[in-house]
């Protein structure tokens, strides 16, 4: 008796756990504030020496991660909310399926706008998914890291100059 209980129990606070888990990530995907892959990408920039701001209210889309100094803004995107496409992790729910295509279409074309309206200040937008960090472990985060090390360099080089800047030599 009491092992079976026991064994109920532990049914029961996994289920808990496993509903907290979606719960949370759920929730920081509509808050789009502080998920995880964002604190990978926030400690890996910080690891590189990478001065930044966060959730620049003032900017369109308040970008995750600005980077004033290299007029860089990065989203860090959950791939289910902001529809990565042919990504794994961009799922469709299958109730309610008319509330989930409205509500990813709005999503897209929210994400669409901010893009454009910070290029047309010009501003580099910088987009990480969530799969990239997601999928490979430790190694694969270093790696995104680095690339993204290397997309800024590539702009302090004047490589590749922000949108309507005026260069002078
Ligand atoms: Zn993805």
């Amino acid at each position: 008796m009491q092992l079976n209980s026991r064994t109920f129990e532990r049914h029961a606070e996994l289920n808990d756990i496993v509903d907290r888990e979606t719960r949370t990530r759920m929730m920081a995907g509509i808050r789009g504030k502080d998920t995880r892959p964002e604190l990978i990408v926030r400690s890996g920039l910080h690891k590189r020496g990478y001065r930044f701001s966060l959730h620049r209210r003032d900017l369109p889309g308040s970008p995750d991660i600005v980077l004033p100094k290299f007029h860089t803004a990065i989203f860090v995107h959950g791939c289910f909310w902001h529809r990565h496409e042919g990504c794994r992790y961009a799922t469709v729910p299958r109730t309610r399926p008319e509330f989930w295509a409205l509500k990813f279409e709005q999503n897209k074309a929210r994400d669409a706008l901010a893009r454009a309206e910070l290029v047309a200040s010009g501003w580099h937008v910088d987009v990480i998914w969530e799969c990239e960090l997601k999928i490979g472990g430790e190694k694969r985060i270093e790696q995104q890291c680095d690339l993204l090390d290397d997309r800024l360099q590539q702009l302090r080089k004047g490589s590749l100059l922000p949108r309507g800047t005026q260069y002078r030599r």
